[in-house]
């Protein structure tokens, strides 16, 4: 597959990745646990096709647990503490993974189109009008 690549990091550098662009879908996650891991009121999660990531650096994982119970591994840089991806049982069945869109090098052409876990959103937080909404959405 040819096509065009966008490159990020965590805050340090010491973690860096490529992978296709555009990404597949970006979703918002407001979930409590990403508000509580990225420190914001919602996390920007960019879905790309797992095979299509090169990642160079070491990555540290805390196994979270969703409200299904099921596992959520977040895999932060462990110098710098910045969170960068999000993995799934089902995600890898599905062969996606999710990047944290704060991440990108760039990441002002990211825009989230799925909102999760909006019912934990601040409410001050208003979406744009064809967006899907989702009270509460597993595995993010
Ligand atoms: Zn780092
Ligand atoms: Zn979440």
């Amino acid at each position: 597959m040819t096509g065009e690549r966008r490159e990020g990091g965590c805050l340090c550098g010491a973690v860096r990745y490529s992978l296709p662009w555009p990404l597949a879908m970006a979703v918002s996650c407001s979930c409590r646990n990403c508000q509580k891991q990225s420190g914001a009121p919602l996390s920007l999660v960019g879905v790309t096709m797992r095979d299509g990531l090169e990642i160079g650096g070491t990555l540290a994982t805390y196994v979270d647990t969703a409200q299904s119970g099921n596992a959520v591994y977040r895999q932060f840089c462990p110098a710098c503490g910045s969170p960068v991806l999000t993995d799934t049982d089902a995600a890898r069945a599905q062969g996606v993974i999710f990047i944290k869109g704060g991440t990108l090098d760039d990441a002002t052409e990211l825009r989230p189109t799925v909102h999760c876990w909006t019912q934990s959103a601040p409410a001050w937080l208003s979406f744009a009008k064809g967006d899907t909404i989702m009270q509460r959405q597993e595995g993010l």
